[in-house]
């Protein structure tokens, strides 16, 4: 239903969510989500739909949009929120009649198990001293349940259980006069991974954290200024990519048009999620000026030349193996096949809360190609293991096609690492390759070879000679363990003895 923002938050008839933090099965709350912004624009609440509809493999759990109409106080927020994909929240023209204004913006979102809900879905609005605030959040704040047992002691009353709210009362209780310092003040008592775009009644605000650890880009369609997670939305909406939001940086757009963009926290070597060029985002996205699909080509090339297997065909598995599979295929000199054909009337299979659901959804999802596997011995590439429940299924289904060898090749590095900053890992418990060595994983997948490239292969197919040790140029923690930021929550939960993750 849309409704006026201010009465977006309070959601009193919902049912109550698991503990902060902490999943049912005791998964982390993580997050995965895409968000666009613009400002400037006619019917802006649309165009910010159809951002999100390509920025829907980023969550796809619930969407909401958020637009403001008027300028200055004299305006007003609206909002519209649901759970489901973008086409099935937003399935008629007469919500955009209902979300008006020059600006808007929107979030597609994912969470684990307890952290679903109405009230969690974002832009999370509130309206503060300084007026109607709105805020979307890619990423995870690794010290929000800190920050959180503060502000509640101090009289602020949370209405979601969402990392994004701690922002908002951040800045509602800083002492700093006028809005953007306050949000300053907030960023600075914040770890972790942000990509935000807020709104106020005076504009917009897209900012970056200072590792830049999410993606964040900004384009120009006319006189209007948009701003989205990956340059796929620019392109879907017709607006021209301009450039990345910085690592750091906070960008202002006033109703006017006039930008002017800050760094309060100085310079600093940036480090981007790897894995956002490894699976999160779009083959069809520019990230860091490389394109996905081309890195993702020659992840293939470099894991054909570290773990070459004799092989008939090499298969990938659709879709999230494709780019890989056929940099393998080029390079090993092995045909390139569809061996697994994929229904697109499935989601992705990772991104569905609770571990029965998803069992179901991979064998709803692939199938053999039957009169092509039989009898080969067959090369297989994904991008990654998780908890290895897709690969043990595919193996299988090669294997129950008559397939008379199958090696398996992975296009990351092994998954040992949980991640704090948004890309949603179970506990390090779940982690095949936190439980298992190379043999004992090969193993278990019943797969005649498996292999994983190197974190240096990794490396040089996006673009490096080699990964720096002393600063990596990227955020690889779920491969190396090594986290660029404090891990203030986690830390305190594994002080308590609450978690393995
Ligand atoms: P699993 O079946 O748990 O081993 O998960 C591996 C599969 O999920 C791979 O085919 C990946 O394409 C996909 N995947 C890996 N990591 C993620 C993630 N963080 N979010 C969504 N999908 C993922």
């Amino acid at each position: 239903m849309t409704q006026p923002a201010h009465t977006a938050l309070p959601l009193t008839n919902e049912r109550d969510e698991a503990p902060w933090d902490v999943g049912p099965d005791g998964d982390k709350l993580g997050e995965e989500c895409g968000v666009f912004g613009v400002i400037g624009a006619r019917s802006a609440s649309a165009m910010v739909a159809l951002g999100l509809h390509a920025l829907q493999h980023r969550g796809q759990e619930a969407v909401g949009i958020t637009s403001y109409d008027g300028v200055g106080d004299a305006g007003d927020f609206f909002s519209h929120r649901g759970i489901g994909h973008v086409a099935h929240v937003f399935n008629n023209q007469d919500i955009f009649a209902d979300l008006p204004g020059s600006m808007a913006s929107g979030h597609v979102r994912y969470s684990t198990t307890g952290g679903s809900g109405l009230r969690n879905i974002q832009p999370l609005f509130a309206d503060l001293a300084t007026g109607g605030f709105s805020i979307a959040h890619n990423g995870n704040i690794s010290n929000a349940m800190m920050l959180k047992r503060d502000l509640v002691q101090k009289g602020s009353i949370f209405q979601s259980t969402s990392d994004t709210e701690v922002i908002i009362h951040l800045v509602a209780t800083s002492r700093y006069p006028t809005l953007l310092d306050r949000f300053i003040d907030a960023l600075r008592l914040i770890e972790g991974a942000y990509s935000l775009i807020c709104m106020t009644p005076e504009g917009m605000i897209a900012c970056r954290d200072p590792l830049g650890i999410r993606p964040l880009v900004m384009g120009r369609i006319g006189d209007a200024v948009v701003f989205a997670s990956e340059t796929v939305a620019l392109d879907v909406v017709g607006a021209d990519f301009e450039r990345e939001v910085e690592p750091g940086e906070l960008i202002q757009v006033d109703h006017k048009g006039v930008i002017s963009s800050h760094r309060p926290f100085g310079d600093n070597p940036a480090r981007p999620c790897i894995f956002e060029q490894v699976y999160f985002s779009r083959p069809d996205s520019i990230l860091a000026g490389q394109s996905v699909y081309q890195s993702r080509r020659q992840i293939g090339v470099e894991l054909a030349k570290e773990a070459f297997v004799e092989a008939d065909i090499v298969v990938p598995v659709p879709d999230s193996g494709v780019p890989a599979a056929i940099g393998y295929a080029a390079e090993s000199g092995i045909p390139f096949e569809l061996g697994i054909i994929r229904s697109h009337y499935v989601g992705r299979t990772f991104i569905q809360p609770g571990d029965g659901k998803r069992h179901a959804e991979v064998k709803r999802k692939h199938n053999a190609n039957r009169a092509l596997v039989a009898g080969k011995r067959i090369v297989l590439i994904d991008d990654s293991i998780v908890r290895g429940t897709t690969s043990l299924k595919i193996v299988q289904m090669m294997r129950d096609a008559g397939a008379s060898e199958v090696h398996m090749r992975i296009a990351s590095p092994p998954t040992e690492n949980s991640c704090f900053y948004g890309v949603d890992t179970p506990e390090r418990s779940k982690l095949l390759a936190a439980r298992m060595d190379l043999e004992a994983m090969a193993d278990y997948i019943q797969a005649d070879s498996l292999a994983f490239i190197s974190i240096d292969g990794l490396y040089r197919a996006v673009g490096h000679s080699e990964r720096n040790p002393s600063c990596p140029q990227f955020c690889d923690a779920c491969f190396t363990g090594e986290y660029p930021t404090r891990l203030t929550d986690y830390s305190a939960q594994v002080t308590a003895g609450e978690t393995e993750g």
